[in-house]
C-alpha cells in the first residue's frame, strides 16, 4: 500500500530568490514602458447579441464601450425566430374572423411589432357586417419610395379539403407563416441601409371565400386596403403559405415579372436556387392581385404544392425553421442590399 502524499507544486530550476528578482526587475520594465506609453487598461466589451426572441429589445452598446468600438453586426433573419413567431400564433388557436383567437392574434402582431419599434396603426372597416381590421406597421417613415411587405393573418373557418370535416383549419402554413416572416423582418431589417420606407401589411378576411364563411369573397382586406391608398407604393411584396418543410417557390402567374426575377436571382445567390424555381406554376388569387390591379408593381412568394392546403392538418409541426429563413433572408437582401 503507498502512502498518500500531499501535492507540491513543481521546484523551479532557479532558487526562489533568484526568479522572484528576475519577476521584480521584469515588472519595473513593463511599468515604465507602459508609463511611457501612456498605455491604459483595454475594457473589451463583448458586442451585445442578437436579441432573443420573445424577449428581444434592440441591442445595446454598453456605456463602457470605447468610441471607436465596432457598431453592433447586423442581424440576420433567422429560422427559428421567425418559427417561435408562427408557435406563438399557433397557440392562440384557429383564427377564422369571429373566432376569440382572431382577435389575440390582432393584439399579438401589434404587442409585437411594436415592441421591436414599428410604428402600428389599424385600418378598421366593415366586410359583411364584420368589423374587419388589417393592421399596418411602419418604419423609414419619409425616408423614401414605400415597399409594402404584406401577409394574411386569418384563417380559414371551414377545412374544406378535409372530406366531410366542419373544423376550422389550425392555418400553420396557411396563415401563420407568412406572419411569422412579416414579424422577424420587423425584428432584424438593418432600417438604415435601407433608403425605403417599409410598411408590413397584415391583412385581414383573405381566406374564406367559396363557403369559407358564407356569402364571402377571397382578399378582402387587401382589396380594401389597396383601394383606400393615398400613396403609391413603388413595390408589393406578399408571402403565402411560404413555410412548408417541403418548399418549392415557383413563379406566381399574376406576379409582375421583372421584380419576380430580381427576388429569384436573390435566392439564388443565397444558395436557394433549389428552392426558388424560375418557372411560372401557378396563378393565384391573392393580397397582391388589388395591387397590381391598381398598376402597382406586385409579387407573391407562394407555395401552393401543400398537400395539407384547407385541411385540418395543417398544423405548425408542417412548418420549417429553414423554409421561413430562405424567405426571409431573400426578402432582408433584397432590401438591405
Ligand atoms: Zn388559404
Amino acid at each position: 500500500m503507498k502512502a498518500a502524499r500531499h501535492w507540491l507544486p513543481p521546484i523551479p530550476a532557479r532558487s526562489a530568490p533568484a526568479a522572484w528578482s528576475s519577476l521584480f526587475q521584469a515588472l519595473l520594465v513593463l511599468l515604465a514602458v507602459c508609463w511611457l506609453v501612456s498605455c491604459r487598461p483595454t475594457v473589451i466589451v463583448p458586442a451585445a447579441p442578437p436579441s432573443a426572441h420573445p424577449t428581444a429589445a434592440s441591442p445595446t452598446i454598453s456605456p463602457t464601450s470605447p468610441p471607436t468600438a465596432a457598431a453592433p453586426a447586423p442581424l440576420l433573419f433567422d429560422g427559428d425566430s421567425a418559427h417561435q413567431f408562427a408557435a406563438d400564433q399557433m397557440a392562440l388557436g384557429p383564427r377564422w374572423p369571429g373566432s376569440p383567437a382572431h382577435l389575440r392574434a390582432r393584439a399579438y402582431i401589434i404587442e409585437q411589432a411594436a415592441r421591436l419599434g414599428w410604428q402600428v396603426e389599424t385600418q378598421n372597416f366593415d366586410y359583411q357586417g364584420f368589423a374587419a381590421q388589417n393592421i399596418l406597421a411602419r418604419a423609414n417613415i419619409g425616408r423614401g419610395p414605400i415597399i409594402i411587405l404584406g401577409a394574411h393573418y386569418d384563417t380559414r373557418r371551414v377545412a374544406d379539403q378535409t372530406p366531410g370535416s366542419q373544423e376550422p383549419v389550425p392555418g400553420a402554413v396557411d396563415g401563420a407563416s407568412g406572419v411569422a416572416v412579416l414579424l422577424e423582418l420587423a425584428r432584424v431589417l438593418n432600417l438604415e441601409q435601407i433608403d425605403q420606407e417599409i410598411w408590413l401589411a397584415f391583412f385581414d378576411v383573405e381566406d374564406n371565400g367559396s363557403g369559407g364563411i358564407p356569402g364571402w369573397d377571397w382578399i378582402a382586406g387587401s382589396r380594401y386596403m389597396a383601394d383606400n391608398l393615398t400613396v403609391t407604393p413603388a413595390a408589393v411584396v406578399i408571402l403565402d403559405m411560404i413555410g412548408d418543410a417541403d418548399q418549392q417557390l415557383y413563379y406566381e402567374g399574376n406576379s409582375d415579372a421583372a421584380l419576380q426575377a430580381e427576388l429569384w436571382r436573390i435566392a439564388a445567390g443565397l444558395g436557394y436556387a433549389d428552392f426558388f424555381i424560375p418557372t411560372i406554376r401557378h396563378t393565384m388569387i391573392d393580397d397582391h392581385l388589388p395591387f397590381a390591379r391598381r398598376g402597382i408593381v406586385a409579387v407573391d412568394i407562394i407555395d401552393f404544392d401543400y398537400p395539407y392546403w384547407h385541411t385540418v392538418d395543417d398544423t405548425l409541426d408542417k412548418i420549417s425553421p429553414a423554409s421561413l429563413e430562405r424567405v426571409g433572408r431573400t426578402v432582408q437582401t433584397w432590401l438591405e442590399q
